[in-house]
């Protein structure tokens, strides 16, 4: 029998989105837990992810990645056009699923460099029904020196994927002039965006924040960096061949 994620851990979801001011509708509950039955039922064939307990995919996954959803409702504010966001790294979908289910009107990209992790996307995709979404298998890298994808979208985040000074060689290439990129990072937050300071200042970014974050009934500290695009990134980065994270930009 497919597995159910029980009322208590989508209730406690919803409670915590309307904390957070979204109200999410019957439907995008349902859609929430037919994707914890999904990453359940992959992660018995594949190693999708480590974090598998109901309760965890519930308040870590998704929590966690709706603590970015008020700064998309802000920075949605600043522009006419159908916004985009990019999720670097975004593994078995994460931020970006969530996101999507939450804020329907963007229009999302999810992108990984592992081929299974693009496949299990892709069928969430499918069986949740998002529109104007799409999963693509790339290094953010080789992604940012194409045309159609360098500097165009408004909101480019990932979670769980590189030490900033790195990280924001993957992201800010990506993201339009005016938008922002946003790392979602955990205790070491100062520390990471105090290295990345020079990276940051070299691809055309400026530090707009860092806010903490909480989730419910944990006492770990998390935060978000929150970059603005301010001037185009020049033309040799990001670099390719592992330079990014071999070599960050203002390492010795
Ligand atoms: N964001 C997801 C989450 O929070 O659960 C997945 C995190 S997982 C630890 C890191 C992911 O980043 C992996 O799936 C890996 O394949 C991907 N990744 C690492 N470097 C990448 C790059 N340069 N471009 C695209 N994907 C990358």
């Amino acid at each position: 029998m497919e597995y159910q994620p029980s009322l208590d851990s989508i209730q406690k979801l919803s409670t915590f989105a309307a904390h957070l001011g979204l109200s999410l509708a019957p439907h995008q509950l349902e859609q929430f837990a037919r994707y914890a039955a999904l990453i359940q039922a992959w992660n018995k064939k594949f190693n999708l992810t480590a974090i598998v307990e109901e309760e965890a995919i519930f308040s870590l996954h998704f929590a966690d990645s709706l603590t970015v959803a008020p700064l998309l409702v802000q920075e949605r504010m600043r522009f006419s056009e159908p916004p985009t966001l990019m999720d670097i790294g975004t593994g078995a979908g994460l931020p970006g699923i969530p996101l999507k289910i939450a804020l329907p009107e963007w229009h999302v990209w999810l992108v990984d460099s592992t081929a299974k992790k693009v496949q299990f996307c892709k069928t969430a995709i499918e069986a949740l029904g998002l529109h104007d979404t799409h999963a693509l298998h790339a290094r953010a890298e080789e992604l940012a020196r194409r045309p159609e994808h360098r500097e165009q979208y408004h909101v480019v985040v990932a979670r769980a994927v590189a030490p900033l000074p790195t990280l924001v060689e993957y992201l800010l290439p990506l993201t339009r002039l005016g938008g922002v990129c946003i790392a979602m990072k955990g205790r070491q937050a100062q520390e990471e965006v105090e290295a990345a300071q020079r990276a940051i200042e070299v691809l055309g970014g400026v530090l707009e924040q860092l806010q903490p974050v909480a989730l419910p009934e944990r006492d770990d500290r998390r935060a978000l960096v929150i970059i603005r695009k301010q001037r185009a990134t020049p033309e040799a980065y990001p670099r390719l061949g592992g330079a990014p994270r071999n070599r960050p930009i203002g390492s010795r």
